[in-house]
């Protein structure tokens, strides 16, 4: 048992600068002294069992004493309290201060305890309250420790962090059926990114080796809600490396995963045990497969590719459910394509690209390939894709003056996290998430 310490004068004075305590410490200190929100509260004979909740834990504790036990009844879930007292055996507590900072109102629109992802609207909408769930504060930490260790990763291998700019006269056209958002900016129209790719092969003219934690808009069609892995806002690992070959790149990326993977297990790993039974970190060398083979594979299982395009949604489904590990997919045709990859010189109809499909169906994590980076080729590409040619103006007069030959890829933190973790859909994975086809009323 600790000592409690010294009771201050007014109970409320202090709120806003001192937290003495957070809750997965009260046991093995003997006593609580902390803000702590309601997370459920029960009566039990003739005492209160009252769950609190802080960013810490989510703990239970019993109290009795009669002095404490109307105010207590009458506690909301999601009230803020603050409370003292000193813990004695089998979780009671004998309180000397509750005080309640928020009272909640009766109701509110879901029960944080276990927010419901099946009903992404409402779901959606109240994500200002799904982050309260014990779940999504798991899920969050989990993901920020993802990106820490993508981070630490990068660096050690000398890739420098840069910033990734939010607007611009033009962004990625080469979206599969997303539409790029518009803005103004004094009067001109601007577009929201929807990949930094332009923006990577300017930098590495300087620095070599960048990588941007890019958020990316896109409006996905609505019906790309039913793959599961499709957000209109997201969030891109993108990053290039000058002078590298698709293999150099891909190896990075295997590296960089099992990496991730590893130091994530060892620092959740109470989280990973509880959400995840499948979590194993994969072997590498990852298999290859050209997507021409993989077009093949597909029509075993019955899977129809259109001539010279991506897979289909089910497409992709099917074939990462085919294996137990992550998968490569490459060299797909020049004409499925963004303008921005490099045509193999051994067949210029296809590309010198890839994806990464995980396994057990949670498909596309990753997309990369080596660039054009020939002017003249980057222009005859831009002129192809039939938007204003004016948007790619700064584009094209960097290719003029030269773009390094690089290779690189984009990694999605959500898509990743959402494997990690072994959720059924990726807006479980984002604080606040868009999905396609839903705008929750204001
Ligand atoms: P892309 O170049 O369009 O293939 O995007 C690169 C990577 O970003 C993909 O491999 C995904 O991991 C991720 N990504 C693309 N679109 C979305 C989306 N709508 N929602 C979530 N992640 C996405
Ligand atoms: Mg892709």
């Amino acid at each position: 048992m600790g000592i409690l310490p010294p009771p201050s004068t007014s109970p409320s004075a202090d709120i806003m600068v001192h937290k003495a305590l957070y809750l997965k410490d009260i046991f093995s200190q003997g006593y609580v002294d902390t803000l702590a929100w309601i997370h459920d509260v029960r009566s039990s004979n003739e005492c209160v069992i009252l769950v609190l909740r802080d960013s810490s834990d989510v703990v239970e504790v019993k109290i009795c004493s009669e002095k404490w036990l109307p105010v207590l009844k009458n506690l909301t879930r999601e009230s803020l309290v603050r409370i003292k007292g000193f813990i004695k055996s089998d979780h009671v507590l004998e309180p000397e201060l509750v005080d309640i900072v928020i009272r909640a109102p009766p109701t509110i629109p879901i029960d944080v305890r276990s927010p419901l992802p099946d009903d992404v609207k409402t779901f959606t909408r109240y994500s200002y309250l799904v982050i309260r769930s014990p779940k999504y504060s798991k899920v969050f930490k989990v993901q920020q420790w993802i990106m820490y260790y993508s981070r630490e990763f990068l660096l050690s291998r000398g890739f420098v962090e840069l910033l990734p700019p939010m607007i611009g006269p033009c962004s990625d056209p080469g979206l599969r059926g997303a539409r790029k958002l518009q803005t103004r900016l004094y009067g001109h129209l601007y577009e929201l990114m929807s990949s930094v790719i332009m923006f990577k092969q300017a930098s590495v003219a300087a620095l070599e080796k960048v990588f941007f934690m890019a958020r990316n808009v896109r409006e996905e069609p609505p019906e790309n809600l039913h793959t599961g892995r499709h957000l209109c806002e997201f969030t891109q690992l993108d990053l290039e490396w000058a002078f590298a070959t698709m293999d150099d790149v891909m190896k990075l990326a295997e590296d960089l995963i099992v990496y991730v993977m590893t130091k994530v297990k060892e620092r959740c790993k109470d989280i990973i045990e509880e959400l995840n039974p499948y979590y194993k970190v994969p072997r590498t060398p990852f298999r290859r497969l050209r997507y021409v083979e993989a077009v093949e594979e597909l029509k075993k299982l019955g899977v129809e590719t259109p001539e010279g395009k991506e897979f289909t949604q089910e497409g992709e489904r099917a074939l990462s459910q085919l294996y137990e590990e992550p998968i490569w997919i490459t060299h797909y045709p020049v004409i499925s394509r963004g303008f921005y990859y490099l045509p193999d010189p051994e067949d210029p109809r296809f590309n010198r690209d890839f994806n990464l499909l995980l396994p057990r169906g949670f498909g596309e994590v990753i997309d990369g390939g080596e660039r054009e980076y020939r002017a003249p080729e980057i222009r005859k590409r831009i002129e192809a894709l039939g938007e204003p040619i004016e948007k790619y103006t700064w584009f094209l007069e960097l290719a003029e003056i030269g773009i390094p030959p690089s290779a690189g890829f984009g990694l999605g933190i959500e898509r990743f996290t959402r494997y990690v973790l072994n959720l059924k859909y990726i807006w479980e994975a984002a604080p606040f998430p868009k999905v396609p086809g839903v705008v929750p009323s204001p």
